[in-house]
């Protein structure tokens, strides 16, 4: 079985560790969102490739969702002191990892190429590579006008209202190539969009030229897990978001917005109602992921889902 899988962070990431225990690591490529990526401190930080780096290595931060395990705090508090900017929080492990992609990207590597450096020497069997080796930057229209997306996100905690989302320079941005072939390859046999945010986390990856085209040909069954489990957020901005661009917080609103790319979606058990407004195939199932078996419980619903 061949499964490309689209994923954002924190939710994304707990779908992507259920796969990779049930699909072989070598039949599993992760597409992960780099709208979210920007320069901080002179480094180039990419949330969603870490996160799922973090999770696929276990070495992710159960207790804070977000960041490394056995995180310490020594250069954010040394910042602190000297007047540096504080409202990013890089943890001193976290960090290495921004330094060494940066001065890996300085030195002519591309972002795909870090990833597999560092997946591959962190033990990492499945392949996860961006969405695009081109810079794309999410961007949030709010009433105070255009923000950065880290600005929004970490800066403001999500507080001000969206208008409306642009993801800067994506015309130009090319699909990473062997995100393109596994979609046409003959032997795929799923697309699973992860229970991300499908604004900010797997919009950005749709966005990029080519990308819904491909999607639209491939043969495989896309399947979805909705992110909003009884017209809530497990974690993040997606219900508030909907409803300030004008929807109302659901599953059937999230199928609705990925439209005729979806041939199934899973939404949660309790959300059973919601599935006549659904226009594709809807699959009831437990859809929160608290412990590494509600994981792989899940992902081989999708397999599943996905043979059938
Ligand atoms: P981010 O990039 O770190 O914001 O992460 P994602 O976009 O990948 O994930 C955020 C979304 O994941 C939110 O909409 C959450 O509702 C969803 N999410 C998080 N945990 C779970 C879970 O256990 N089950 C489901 N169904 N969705 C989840």
């Amino acid at each position: 079985m061949t499964v490309l899988a689209l994923s954002g962070g924190v939710g994304g990431a707990k779908l992507a560790l259920g796969l990779s225990h049930v699909v072989p690591a070598a039949d599993l490529l992760i597409v992960a969102n780099t709208g979210d990526d920007f320069d901080h401190l002179g480094l180039s930080v990419s949330p969603d490739l870490d996160t799922l780096m973090y999770a696929l290595a276990g070495l992710d931060n159960q207790t804070l969702g977000w960041g490394r395990r056995d995180e310490t705090w020594s250069f954010m508090e040394t910042l602190g002191t000297l007047g540096g900017p504080s409202w990013f929080r890089l943890g001193d492990r976290d960090l290495a990892v921004h330094v060494e992609r940066t001065r890996r990207l300085r030195a002519g590597e591309t972002l795909s190429q870090v990833t597999a450096g560092f997946w591959q020497a962190l033990g990492i069997g499945p392949r996860g590579i961006p969405m695009s080796d081109d810079p794309v930057r999410t961007r949030v229209l709010s009433e105070t006008g255009w923000l950065d997306f880290q600005d929004y996100f970490v800066g403001q905690q999500c507080k001000p209202v969206v208008r409306e989302l642009a993801f800067h320079g994506v015309e130009h941005a090319r699909p990473h190539p062997d995100f393109l072939a596994a979609l046409a390859a003959p032997d795929l046999e799923a697309v699973v969009i992860c229970p991300s945010n499908p604004f900010i986390s797997i919009e950005p990856i749709l966005a990029v030229p080519g990308v819904r085209d491909a999607l639209r040909a491939c043969n495989a069954p896309i399947i979805a897990v909705s992110p909003i489990i009884a017209g809530q957020a497990v974690k993040g901005p997606t219900a508030k978001m909907m409803q300030e661009l004008g929807m109302i917080p659901s599953s059937a609103a999230v199928a609705a917005r990925y439209g005729d790319l979806l041939d199934t979606i899973i939404l949660d058990s309790g959300d059973a109602a919601e599935a006549d407004a659904i226009d594709c195939r809807v699959l009831l199932a437990p859809t929160l992921m608290k412990t590494l078996d509600d994981k792989i419980a899940l992902a081989r619903l999708v397999l599943d889902a996905a043979r059938t």
